[in-house]
């Protein structure tokens, strides 16, 4: 029978960091203050964290990068009919709808994960995601459906003009999704403005999605756990990081099960079915927008093929769970995790 679990009370990262507001010395003559607040946006819980010479600058920051995360919801996110991914989905056949540079470069970002991940990435995937809607309705598309689906699921048909800053969905039906991709690069633009305002340090973590810039007083760096895909509450890993991001992708957060198989809210877009190869994917990235596209392309792509990007790509380490519980780490990272 079904069985469904739900994703807003559970982690994928945990930033193990147990403190308030409060004073903390950096160094002699240089107080800092670290301060944390949470808010719900972009249908998940959005925590940042703020190193600042004062309490008042600390939540200055900290403000500053809320009101970029709410900004890029009402561009990217198609849950808010009036958003230019909304107008452009609605445009789908019809005409080009122009964008802002966010928009346009979220995208373009995009359309690099496809190319790098041989496909496995693919925003045009929105189509496909629509009918499964895997915790809502625990319905299994029939094949006739999905292969109705599957022309719109193409990302040629993706046509993004450089000069017009427009974006324009060739066929009718067609609908693009940044689901993937879009709270690492929200994470990204977040942690510019929390510089902007004068952090010294600090964290914006988005569910599954973290960027870290500076060190935390006393020049330590952010530590953070990975959950453990299959066991709920248990970290598999725990890494520091300095100036980057990390981002996780998992079966086992938005999910519900039939008949002993597992369907989750990653597809592969040639099968348009949950992808098989991994339980979970972590990703490390100097940028937020990486770690967030590659987790979901890897994914797709499996253990094998996607560590062998890994180790191509410079600046990019990752931590795989295959499809049978076994754990594989990158080589630039194997000196840096901590086990439980
Ligand atoms: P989340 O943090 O929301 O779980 P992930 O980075 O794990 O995001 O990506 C999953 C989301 O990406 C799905 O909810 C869907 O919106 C979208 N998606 C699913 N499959 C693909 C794919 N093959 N390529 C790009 N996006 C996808
Ligand atoms: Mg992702």
């Amino acid at each position: 029978m079904f069985m469904i679990r739900m994703a807003v009370l559970t982690y994928r990262l945990f930033l193990v960091l147990m403190m308030g507001s409060g004073c903390v010395g950096l160094s002699p003559g240089s107080p800092s203050v670290v301060v944390k607040r949470t808010q719900m946006h972009m249908g998940t819980l959005v925590s940042i964290t703020a190193v600042a010479p004062t309490d008042q600058a600390a939540h200055n920051a900290i403000n500053a990068g809320f009101q970029e995360v709410k900004r890029l919801e009402q561009l990217l996110s198609t849950w808010i009919p009036s958003s230019e991914l909304s107008l452009v989905n609605a445009s789908a056949g019809i005409r080009p709808v122009p964008v802002s540079p966010e928009t346009w470069r979220v995208v373009q970002r995009a359309r690099q994960a496809a190319d790098m991940t041989g496909g496995g990435f693919n925003i045009a995937i929105g189509p496909a995601v629509d009918v499964w809607r895997v915790t809502e309705s625990q319905r299994i598309p029939t094949e006739s459906e999905l292969d109705a689906l599957r022309p719109l699921v193409d990302l040629q048909a993706v046509h993004v003009d450089v000069w017009e800053q427009t974006i324009y969905l060739e066929k009718t039906g067609m609908r693009i999704d940044v689901g993937g991709i879009g709270k690492g690069y929200a994470a990204d633009q977040a942690v510019a403005a929390l510089r902007r305002a004068g952090a010294v340090a600090g964290v914006v973590a988005l569910s599954g999605d973290i960027k870290t810039f500076g060190q935390l007083p006393g020049g330590r760096k952010f530590p953070v756990g990975i959950q453990h895909p299959r066991k709920e509450g248990e970290v598999l890993v725990y890494i520091d990081l300095e100036d980057e991001a990390i981002s996780t992708a998992g079966d086992y957060e938005r999910f519900f099960e039939h008949d002993g198989v597992r369907y989750h809210h990653i597809l592969d877009p040639k099968t348009l079915q949950p992808a098989r190869g991994c339980q979970s994917v972590t990703v490390i990235a100097k940028e937020g927008v990486w770690a967030d596209g590659l987790d979901t392309g890897i994914f797709v792509m499996g253990p094998e093929r996607g560590m062998e990007l890994v180790e191509q790509l410079p600046d990019v380490e990752a931590i795989i769970v295959d499809h049978d519980g076994h754990m594989l780490v990158s080589s630039g990272l194997k000196p840096r995790i901590r086990l439980p």
